[in-house]
């Protein structure tokens, strides 16, 4: 350690690389956000093209963006998660009936592993045996090794479903705010979004090793060129119908 480094706890030094859970809310919200965004922006193009500009339907599309866009990230979060699980589950219990039917292969095997590392047989050995005794920590050296799961980590279906439509939710509020407080231009929309998108930018550079402001503008440039498409379609079409 040099002089003015940081005392670090060992357990923090590591950025979270697996995400916890800022990473998925992070990029929930922004999914949000750029789709609800692009959608109103969208729909504000078309009904110029037609005559004016709607605010009746530019709101509703964007209610409507935000329950379908959040429900069906909850869905799709909770089907993933949830066959990801059983599928470790199922695999998990494949190897606990090898641990009964074969205790002594097994303990050679997690043996084997930390051989492998550099640790000698007697030791490796002794401490795959006395492992053994506890068959819940004994599957799970085995389960962690062998697939990288232990049967008590298991992510939560029902949680990563209820979070990524909550993310989602936040996110396609955004668009929404000025019209709740009564501003009725999509110009308003259009600022706060956009603010919105460089605030998410800055976010996600909170796990990412990018600065603030080159993650701030990227966002900010990839939102507003969604947005600038489907106002381009809402109004060629609008103007088609
Ligand atoms: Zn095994």
């Amino acid at each position: 350690m040099t002089k003015g480094q940081k005392m670090l706890d060992p357990e923090t030094i590591h950025r979270n690389v697996n995400g916890g859970w800022l990473r998925p809310a992070v990029f929930g919200a922004m999914d949000g956000l750029v789709s609800n965004f692009a959608l109103m922006i969208g729909v504000a193009g078309g009904t110029k093209a037609i005559g004016a500009e709607n605010t009746t339907a530019i709101v509703l599309a964007g209610f409507a963006g935000l329950l379908a866009g959040a429900f069906s990230m909850a869905a799709g979060e909770y089907t993933s998660v949830a066959s990801q699980a059983e599928l470790a589950m199922a695999e998990i219990e494949l190897e606990k009936q090898e641990l009964r039917e074969n205790p002594e292969t097994e303990i050679r095997e997690l043996a084997e592993v930390w051989m492998k590392r550099g640790v000698s047989e007697t030791v490796a050995m002794q401490f795959s045996k006395e492992l053994s005794n506890n068959f819940d920590a004994f599957a799970d050296a085995h389960t962690s090794e062998e697939f990288g799961v232990t049967a008590g980590a298991l992510p939560s279906a029902k949680l990563a479903a209820i979070s990524s439509f909550i993310a989602f939710a936040a996110g396609a509020t955004v668009p929404l705010i000025p019209y709740m407080f009564g501003f009725t231009e999509i110009l308003y929309s259009m600022v706060i979004s956009l603010i919105g998108l460089f605030g998410a930018g800055v976010a996600v550079s909170f796990v990412t090793t990018r600065t603030w402001w080159y993650s701030g503008t990227r966002q900010l440039l990839i939102g507003s060129g969604a947005a600038a498409l489907t106002w381009f379609l809402g109004t060629t079409i609008g103007a088609a119908l």
